[in-house]
């Protein structure tokens, strides 16, 4: 048996990469007794460290680790879970959904379900940041021990936080319970509260995941004689050239072997060097990497080879000992070849590759958005046209796998606000997109707001008339909201002009707020006709505006939002829907 493929997944910042870098901190510290070997984006927890970790609860429920190890991905979230696709599922045998004691379920969680409900991948529920709750205490690794010395109201607010979150899945037709709760694993899913700060919870989980594993992977674990593998990223390397980063899970890949490669134009080549990092003794040392006879299943290694030039992250490997076993695996892998979809919509977001499998990849990575094409090459003049054509900002985008855009057509593209994203590892593409989409909502909502008209009020002074008009100068005080220049000014319900300077004590101001007294000069007006002394000047907010800060009555304080209100009863006078 193998170690089982853990993926984690969750909403950002419940603690993915906190849960993560304990695992790896505590499988480190266990390195004296043989342990760790922190591969290429995985972490092994071998056998012994398991029982380290978790030897005690294991005797307690008289579970014999019988799994060589865990192996864990390093990097965290649906993106870079999107890369182990495999036919019908994901390479990963059994992943962690992390979720943030009291955030709850949140967006990325529910995506996270999702993509493990659809790869059909098992899991378990790591309830995280127990800790935070007032009064825990935090004394012994094990959360079992700990949850047993927590005072009554302790308890009782992790058990409604508890409850919240299981009342919440429900509704996602997802049935979980505590882990120690469960009598039949096959029917609930286990749910492991936990601290990726202080660790308590740690045992539970590695106890857990060791025991579903071996009791319901059973078979999927066996390893076979041929060797199978996934390509998690391909990086350049000095002196190796393009090398790839893979995973193996099945069976063992040795130097020398030949090496088939699958995605949409399969290729057979031969492994130059099988290497595994090197321990960091010398950050002034130039070598990374230590040469390796050969690798089994289940672990992260790195395969320099030639002709590895246009590889994408996603594909599939496998070797053969001879070149006839290697020519039968690559007519395995042909037959497998997938074909690109070339999705149409009129709304969507354009994604760009130089190979087919580059464009497999991002449209599987981009599973949940909508796509307006989809194309192999370069970037060119139409596509950004085409995507400038998009009536939402969001589908505003060209999404580039590993080409980037000559400078002309990145001017052309900021002129058109056509956002271009390029990138060499597929999962960032999709964290950028993610990022910069969230960014531009909030820059937009604040351009928005900024467009709107806020109420204000002022009263002409009296004996303060500069100039009777062309513009009219006058003094004035601002009696409640604000008051900025281009704003147009009414009175008794009719706009008289708009105000073109605002002067406080004979400076320019652009704008000027209840119990400022400026001058003001207003175009369009004449004193004495229109407007005359001791008049109430009020803001003409478009009834659209109007609008917009019932929406956002946040923005206003509370003397401006009874301005507001007066000012509806005005305009309501001579037309009673006004604002409806
Ligand atoms: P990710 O985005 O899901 O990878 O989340 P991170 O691991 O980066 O965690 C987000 C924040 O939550 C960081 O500030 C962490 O220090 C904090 N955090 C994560 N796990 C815990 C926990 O169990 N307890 C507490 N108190 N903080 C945590």
């Amino acid at each position: 048996m193998r170690q089982p493929i853990v993926a984690v997944l969750g909403h950002v910042d419940h603690g993915k990469t906190s849960l993560l870098d304990k695992i790896r901190q505590t499988a480190v510290a266990d390195k004296e007794a043989g342990g760790i070997t922190q591969e290429i984006g995985t972490t092994q927890v071998p056998r012994h460290t398991i029982e380290k970790i978790s030897g005690k609860l294991l005797k307690k429920f008289s579970i014999d680790v019988k799994i060589p190890g865990l192996l864990f991905i390093d990097t965290p979230g649906h993106a870079a879970f999107s890369t182990l696709r495999k036919r019908g599922g994901s390479i990963a045998d059994i992943a962690i959904l992390v979720v943030d004691i009291f955030d709850g379920i949140m967006p990325q969680t529910e995506e996270s379900i999702q993509i493990l409900k659809q790869s059909k991948t098992p899991f378990v529920i790591a309830v995280n940041k127990i800790d935070r709750i007032q009064g825990w205490l935090s004394d012994d690794p094990s959360f079992l021990s700990n949850i047993e010395r927590q005072s009554d109201s302790v308890k009782a607010m992790f058990e409604q936080k508890f409850y919240e979150m299981y009342e919440k899945l429900a509704s996602y037709g997802i049935d979980f319970d505590r882990f120690d709760r469960i009598s039949d694993f096959t029917k609930k899913i286990a749910a492991i509260p936990l601290s990726a700060k202080t660790s308590e919870g740690l045992p539970e989980l590695v106890a857990v995941l060791t025991a579903l594993s071996q009791q319901y992977l059973k078979d999927q674990l066996e390893v076979g004689d041929k060797s199978e593998g996934i390509i998690l990223e391909v990086k350049e390397v000095t002196g190796l050239g393009t090398t790839i980063d893979a995973i193996i899970y099945n069976g063992i890949v040795r130097k020398n072997d030949f090496l088939i490669i699958g995605g949409s134009e399969p290729r057979m080549t031969k492994i130059r060097a099988l290497l595994e990092p090197d321990e960091l003794k010398d950050i002034r040392r130039e070598k990374k990497f230590r040469n390796i006879e050969y690798a089994s299943a289940a672990s992260g290694i790195k395969i320099a080879a030639p002709g590895l030039e246009g590889v994408v992250a996603g594909c599939i490997i496998r070797t053969a000992r001879t070149e006839d076993e290697g020519r039968q695996r690559l007519e395995e892998l042909k037959e497998m070849r997938e074909s690109v979809e070339l999705k149409t919509n009129d709304e969507g977001i354009i994604l760009k590759a130089n190979t087919v499998g580059g464009i497999e990849a991002l449209i599987s990575i981009f599973e949940n958005y909508p796509i307006r094409q989809t194309s192999i090459g370069s970037l060119t003049k139409e596509d950004i046209i085409d995507a400038e054509a998009n009536k939402l900002f969001e589908n505003r985008a060209i999404i580039m796998f590993n080409m980037k855009p000559s400078e002309e057509l990145s001017m052309l593209a900021y002129d058109k606000s056509v956002k271009l994203l390029s990138s060499e590892v597929i999962y960032r593409l999709i964290e950028d997109y993610e990022k910069w989409t969230s960014e531009e909502k909030d820059r937009l909502k604040e351009t928005e707001i900024e467009s709107i008209t806020l109420p204000g009020k002022v009263t002409l002074l009296k004996g303060c008339i500069f100039r009777a008009s062309n513009p009219a100068i006058v003094g004035c005080e601002v009696l409640s909201g604000k008051i900025k220049s281009e704003y147009s000014i009414e009175v008794r319900d009719r706009v008289i002009g708009t105000v073109k300077q605002i002067q406080s004590e004979g400076k320019p101001v652009d704008s000027a707020k209840k119990g400022d007294k400026i001058a003001l000069s207003i175009k369009g007006p004449t004193i004495g006709r229109q407007i005359k002394e001791g008049d109430l000047l009020y803001v003409a907010v478009p009834e659209r505006d109007y609008k917009k800060l019932l929406g956002n009555l946040s923005l206003l304080d509370e003397d401006s939002k009874q301005l507001l209100e007066e000012y509806l009863n005005i305009k309501r006078k001579s037309n009673p829907r006004w604002g409806m």
